[in-house]
């Protein structure tokens, strides 16, 4: 009889491994902090390659309330360069999207634990806050989260804080957006929005500490830091904020990937962000955590381990983390964005190309 594989983390990548394990007929087991749907950071900017492997798993995101993005905006100082993007992206809420790929993996029958909390991987058991457990094969899937024992090298990407706040908009407003993904770099940072919802806007960023704490430490002064730009005082100034405070991220390692031999307890795979983070910037964070989850589970039925499934891994994702990675430090430099800005306000259409030159490559053939 094969063994049950225990999954740490019921986000996309973990969700999505057991649904794919749980059609396969393998037993498998996840283990989830939160108790119920909840929100997460991040842009919710589904690339082609993410919507492709949600079909692949039976889910229509469109039937789950997605809207579709299907241009870039560039807005920076007085420039607004737009243009349309190589594909067809989609906006959708992490918490629906995240929450149905849990059900239809319970409902394929992996066993869904939730409220539970893992606390540190030692060697032959996991530490989780109740009780110990022990499995051959463990999928780490917990994010952004670091697990004692398992912990990831944190780089030079670490010095960045992440924000996610929704808005309530009114039609007229939601219309000025329309289906395009707007980019607005400022000074330590950029800012992403883009529609999740027909009235729902999503505003998520990235700044620098350092940045930050200048620019006095809250919310509220990089709300009014981006607020300068008046297109965005347009937009949000008579906007509803749905969350009561914005949701925070800090000391994510963007830039990691994860190392075939780095030290891990036997019988380990690291999916989505535990194996790499990608700059948000090109919005296919998403599409490695499926990716990760499809290569993992592929690697495990055909009987590999750990070390072959991490190298391939490794294959799949580092090009594209370097391209995104490069691209996020070019948008940063207030001097690079106006050349850059300069030359597609020549060629708009340069600005879909940079979309697509950034993609993920395709799972390879087991
Ligand atoms: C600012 C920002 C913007 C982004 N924008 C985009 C974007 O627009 N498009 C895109 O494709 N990607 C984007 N990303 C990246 C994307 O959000 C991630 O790559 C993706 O969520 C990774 O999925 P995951 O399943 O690995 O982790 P997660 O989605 O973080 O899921 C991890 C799960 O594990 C659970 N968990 C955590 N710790 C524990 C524990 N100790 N015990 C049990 N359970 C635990 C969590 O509750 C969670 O449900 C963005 C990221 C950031 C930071």
């Amino acid at each position: 009889m094969v063994s049950e594989v225990l999954i740490l983390g019921g986000g996309l990548a973990g969700a999505s491994a057991a649904l794919e394990l749980a059609r396969a007929d393998v037993p498998v087991r996840l283990l989830e902090r939160e108790t119920g749907p909840h929100h997460k950071v991040c842009g919710e900017f589904l690339s082609i390659e993410a919507q492709h492997d949600l079909r692949r798993l039976g889910l229509d995101p469109v039937r789950l309330g997605a809207v579709p993005v299907d241009r870039v905006r560039l807005v920076s100082g007085g420039t607004r360069i737009e243009a349309a993007l190589p594909f067809q992206a989609l906006g959708l809420s992490r918490k629906c999207l995240d929450e149905a790929l849990l059900e239809a993996a319970q409902s394929e029958g992996a066993q869904v634990e939730r409220g539970v909390k893992v606390i540190a991987l030692e060697e032959g058991k996991i530490a989780t806050s109740t009780g110990s457990r022990t499995a051959e094969r463990v999928f780490l899937a917990t994010g952004k989260h670091e697990i004692r024992g398992a912990r990831r090298d944190a780089g030079s990407g670490a010095d960045y804080i992440g924000f996610k706040m929704h808005w309530r908009l009114a039609p007229r407003r939601m219309s000025e957006v329309g289906s395009a993904i707007e980019l607005a770099p400022f000074d330590g940072g950029y800012a992403g929005l883009q529609c999740v919802a027909h009235d729902v806007l999503n505003l998520c960023l990235l700044v620098r500490r350092e940045r930050f704490a200048r620019l006095g430490g809250h919310w509220e002064d990089l709300l009014a830091e981006l607020m300068r730009a008046p297109h965005l005082e347009r937009l949000l100034g008579d906007a509803e904020a749905v969350f009561s405070r914005p949701l925070t991220i800090a000391n994510l390692p963007y830039g990691y990937v994860c190392d075939p031999v780095s030290p891990l307890p036997p019988g380990v795979f690291r999916l989505g962000d535990q194996a790499a983070i990608t700059a948000p910037l090109t919005g296919d964070g998403m599409a490695i955590a499926t990716r990760s989850a499809r290569l993992a589970v592929a690697c495990l039925r055909a009987g590999s381990g750990p070390a072959e499934y991490h190298g391939k891994l490794q294959e799949l994702v580092r090009s594209q983390v370097t391209r995104a990675m490069l691209l996020q430090r070019a948008v940063e430099l207030p001097l690079a964005i106006r050349c850059v800005a300069g030359l597609l306000g020549l060629w708009p259409g340069v600005l879909g190309r940079l979309a697509g030159m950034t993609r993920l490559a395709q799972v390879p053939p087991m």
